[in-house]
């Protein structure tokens, strides 16, 4: 008990780089989908880590694979391969659908972006067309193919020959597209952005114009991967694949794990020493992300994310001063008609809700896929009479 008060008494600023600002909240312990903090007050975890806590905290199966595997073989660098390796990269590659299919492991996605921007030079061609508004990571290279002037301008220059085009928009990609033109990537729905979900047949249409061009298509799924939308990957509505996947977030369970994965006889392919990461790939990381994906698969965990998302745009969508629902599966974004969401978010937090501001007019939502109908139903009577609250004054 001291420890934790000890530790809860020292201070961010002390210590911490201020790059994300002080947290108003120190959590000391998950189970479920519910948090503690150190003063020992409970949370409804209505964001997961952003996307990441697929099986929620403390997962029986996900404790019980990691404890296996480092009590096993902890880490052994990427000079030597290892079975959970293996059988993770064999898994996504099965559920890909392809078997030409192929994994480079590393340990978060701008990491899984950057392997995907460096394997784009291998085509010769050095153009690249990204959307405006898009998140694709913070180091240089990500940040160079993320669409969000605040955070790029401060690091500039960045990259050259990437342009920025307005998502959604077949046109104008089609306009800033040619045989010059090495890759295009995009979020199957925008997340950083506010949970932004492109018009349907997009995707599919990106596909069409990056064949033509013999254009690497690239699709980021970090954080619309692992089920979170109520399939494997963000993009399989659309029932068409792209040369490039690039995964994170939820990929481990919790754990930091990201992978690139190229499709297709075709993609480029690293030689040996084109590419590498001391982590990538570590056994206890895999063994985390293959326990993930056998629960999901076991507990039908995408089929009860679809059913929470109907439920949760019927009943959000009636609330007073909600514009919209948007997302699919549990990636969902709420509209609001002002642009209070920063303020509404604290008062959830203060009611026992986390839940994350993307933007000044967007409440988003990615709980565990774990969450029961309770929790829902929970989540969404606090959200509505935290609404009326805001509302009120
Ligand atoms: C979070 C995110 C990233 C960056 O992932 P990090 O692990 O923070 O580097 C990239 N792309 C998308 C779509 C994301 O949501």
């Amino acid at each position: 008990m001291s420890t934790s008060k000890d530790k809860s008494s020292l201070n961010w600023l002390d210590v911490m780089q201020n790059n994300y600002g002080e947290p108003k909240i120190t959590l000391a312990s998950g189970k479920g989908v519910i948090v503690t903090d150190t003063s020992g007050k409970k949370y409804l975890d209505f964001l997961g880590g952003i996307a990441t806590n697929v099986l929620g905290h403390a997962h029986p199966v996900i404790v019980r694979a990691v404890s296996k595997q480092i009590a096993t073989l902890g880490h052994v660098s990427n000079l030597y391969s290892h079975p959970a390796g293996l059988a993770l990269a064999s898994k996504l590659q099965q559920l890909t659908g392809d078997p030409h299919a192929r994994v480079f492991f590393c340990n978060s996605g701008a990491e899984a972006n950057e392997a995907a921007l460096k394997l784009s030079r291998k085509t010769g061609r050095s153009k690249i067309v990204a959307t405006s508004g898009a998140f694709h990571g913070r180091t240089m290279g990500a940040l160079s193919l993320t669409g969000q002037p605040s955070k790029r301008n401060p690091f500039k220059p960045l990259l050259k020959d990437i342009k920025h085009v307005t998502f959604g928009d077949i046109t104008a990609m089609r306009k800033a597209v040619d045989k010059k033109t090495a890759m295009v990537i995009v979020e199957p729905i925008m997340g950083e952005a506010g949970v932004i979900v492109p018009p349907f047949g997009y995707l599919k249409q990106l596909r069409e114009m990056c064949n033509q061009y013999g254009v690497l298509l690239v699709f980021d799924c970090v954080q619309t991967g692992m089920g979170r939308t109520g399939t494997w990957f963000g993009y399989e509505d659309e029932k068409i694949r792209p040369d490039v996947i690039t995964l994170a977030k939820g990929l481990g369970g919790g754990l930091p794990l990201g992978a690139m994965i190229t499709l297709g006889s075709q993609s480029p392919q690293f030689e040996p020493g084109e590419h590498g990461t001391t982590f990538g790939g570590n056994p206890v990381a895999a063994a985390a992300g293959l326990a993930a994906i056998e629960l999901i698969t076991k507990n039908r965990l995408m089929v009860s994310a679809k059913s929470f998302e109907k439920r949760l745009k019927i009943k959000l969508e009636a609330i007073r001063g909600v514009t919209e629902v948007r997302g699919r599966g549990l990636l969902i974004g709420i509209g609001l008609d002002g642009d209070y969401a920063k303020e509404l978010a604290g008062l959830l937090a203060n009611c026992g809700v986390l839940v994350n501001a993307p933007n000044a007019d967007t409440i988003r939502i990615a709980p565990a896929l774990i969450v029961s109908k309770v929790q829902i139903d929970k989540f969404i009577t606090i959200f509505t009479q935290s609404m009326s609250e805001v509302n009120r004054g």
